[in-house]
């Protein structure tokens, strides 16, 4: 069941404003702050809201977590090894917490909304200062200013997740390219993600909001756009409002380049695919995840398609836009996986042609129903797959990057090139990257390219 989301009132965020301007003018504030950021873009983003908030107390951002006054650690839960890396990391800055003892560590975001995560974090980690969960971000000025006035560790995680909150500070990483959350949490409980408990069930912002914020991003001059949720394709759930049509709704307002992320299978509509090949600004990429190629590890995985259904939806985007770019995720080594199940993903990879792929090895998330299903693989089987569907994948994509030799594109440009100088690089409207000659001025414009080269992972091009 979908839940009805609930805006955090007007007083609400004042008050949170006010807190924020009582902090700005303490004057044993961090005077900087540095946010380290895993997992996906939608943490990213979460970031950039934190830093917005941050910057609204009068902070600046510091150039490595070395020179700030606080970090801030948003993390992931996905996989073991984020967790593991996150945790590393914290423990890392207690050393620097001895020689600089003024420093405040927090940890945040995903793997603190686990639960009793944040209760076992604080007691296990003495020099952590705020540990708060995905549903408190908007707290951040007074989970701070209780730590700062009353000298005590807070820890804030909420069990109320339908809440949406609009017109948080912002601090984007950059002004040609911004991300845009639509929708928050996940309705579909995949036996083996542990998103649905951290994120909380499907809610998505009212489609004027997002198109009031598409607006000024225009004004300021944007290029691109990011739509984000974990399965944008059933945007407006419980609503009237849906995904085909707020991509018109932004389509028809002109902002040069607009991409999603991420889309359910099941949820990819023939009117949504027809949306994308009338769009006159929606790229020609998409993210579908299939996660695995075999009938019976799909059903397991609960993902709730077919491998016929899945292909039929491929054949369906090819068939209204021919020059689309798919790429997807991949699980290896799920809990019964037998060899000729792989195979069956290997062959879907060689019938698809994917442009890329993230490919993980299972790792079981405790909470989740596929943690405790039998026949776990080995980790030497999972790495050996591993290895084998990465070699399948990348010859997909040269294949796919070689057909598209001599064709056109336009690259939205994004830095220059660490090896030359005299060349930049960004990514094509289908999502690969590409590398042009150009210069610093480049970088945030789009320029249009013909293709002259290919590689597995990036294209070159020279300017037309
Ligand atoms: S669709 Fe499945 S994999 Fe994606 S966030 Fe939801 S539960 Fe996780």
């Amino acid at each position: 069941m979908s839940q009805l989301p609930v805006l955090i009132s007007e007083a609400e965020l004042n008050r949170q404003r006010e807190i924020a301007a009582l902090i700005a003018a303490l004057p044993e504030r961090p005077g900087s702050y540095h946010i380290v950021t895993y997992g996906c873009q939608m943490n990213a983003h979460d970031s950039e809201k934190l830093a917005g908030i941050l910057e609204s107390m009068g902070m600046r951002e510091a150039s490595d977590r070395l020179n700030a006054d606080l970090v801030l650690f948003n993390t992931c839960c996905i996989r073991d090894n984020a967790e593991r890396r996150a945790l590393g990391n914290v423990v890392w800055l207690n050393e620097l917490k001895k020689r600089k003892p003024g420093l405040m560590i927090g940890v945040c975001g995903c793997m603190v909304q686990q639960p009793l995560m944040a209760q076992r974090l604080i007691k296990r980690y003495p020099f952590v200062d705020l540990a708060f969960g995905t549903h408190n971000l908007h707290q951040l000025p007074a989970i701070l200013y209780e730590l700062l006035t009353q000298k005590k560790r807070v820890v804030s995680v909420s069990e109320q997740e339908n809440l949406i909150a609009e017109g948080l500070p912002v601090r984007r990483q950059n002004d040609y390219k911004a991300f845009i959350t639509i929708m928050y949490g996940c309705n579909n409980y995949c036996s083996y993600c542990i998103v649905p408990y951290v994120r909380g069930r499907e809610r998505s912002r009212r489609m004027a909001e997002i198109l009031t914020e598409t607006e000024a991003l225009i004004k300021s001059g944007t290029q691109e756009i990011m739509l984000l949720g974990q399965n944008v394709n059933s945007y407006g759930n419980g609503s009237d409002e849906t995904f085909p049509q707020l991509l018109r709704a932004l389509d028809a307002m002109g902002v040069p380049r607009i991409r999603f992320m991420t889309s359910h299978p099941k949820d990819l509509s023939d009117e949504l695919i027809g949306v994308m090949a009338e769009g006159k600004h929606i790229c020609n990429h998409l993210h579908l995840p299939v996660q695995s190629g075999s009938e019976v590890i799909l059903q397991t995985m609960n993902r709730r398609y077919t491998r016929a259904e899945y292909l039929g939806r491929v054949k369906a985007l090819r068939q209204a836009v021919p020059n689309i770019g798919l790429t997807t995720d991949f699980i290896v080594g799920f809990p019964g996986e037998t060899e000729a199940q792989f195979e069956d993903t290997v062959s879907l990879v060689d019938a698809v042609g994917y442009d890329g792929a993230f490919t993980f090895i299972f790792s079981p998330r405790a909470g989740t129903k596929a943690a405790s299903l039998e026949g776990q693989v080995s980790p030497e089987v999972a790495g050996e797959r591993l290895r084998h569907l990465i070699t399948a994948v990348e010859a997909g994509s040269s294949q796919a990057h070689r057909q598209m030799l001599g064709q056109m594109e336009n690259v939205l440009v994004e830095s220059v090139s660490k090896r030359d100088q005299n060349m930049v690089s960004g990514k094509g409207t289908r999502g690969i990257t590409i590398t042009l000659p150009g210069t610093p001025e480049d970088i945030g414009k789009i320029v249009p390219v013909k293709i002259t080269s290919s590689a597995v992972n990036t294209l070159r091009a020279e300017r037309t």
